[in-house]
């Protein structure tokens, strides 16, 4: 399903351009446009998903193409000996800009906990 006022939609049918750096058959990775540290790459599911708090119990797979697909770009990254973050930020106190499900794959630096 694509929504058509859905930025990361238009990423994902190409209509609007993004650094893509992986891709499968259920989810894109892309540069994102203002990181954070020095790898900072979004994981998202090709099917629109507003948040993590509009998943159901049918979205487990999807959830989880998501996930390993973040696990590569860590490694592609080089930062999988080094670590990394997954960080999925969810409605508003979440910090969520964009309504399309996103992972946030963070490395390349010390990531300093808890966030702000
Ligand atoms: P959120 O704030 O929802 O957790 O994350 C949204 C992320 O999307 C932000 O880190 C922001 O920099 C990124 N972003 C917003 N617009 C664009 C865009 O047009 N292209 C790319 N590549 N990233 C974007
Ligand atoms: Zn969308």
């Amino acid at each position: 399903m694509t929504e058509t006022d859905c930025l990361f939609c238009k990423i994902v049918d190409r209509s609007i351009s993004a650094e893509i750096v992986a891709e499968t058959d259920d989810a894109l990775a892309f540069r994102d446009i203002d990181p954070k540290a020095p790898v900072h790459v979004l994981v998202i599911p090709k099917r629109h998903m507003a948040s993590l708090a509009a998943a159901d119990e049918g979205d487990g797979t999807l959830l989880g193409a998501v996930l390993l697909l973040a696990r590569d770009v860590a490694r592609a990254e080089g930062v999988e000996e080094s670590g990394f973050r997954v960080v999925t930020n969810t409605g508003e106190d979440g910090g969520q800009s964009v309504a399309h499900l996103h992972a946030h794959v963070l490395g390349g630096r010390v990531l300093h906990w808890p966030p702000g």
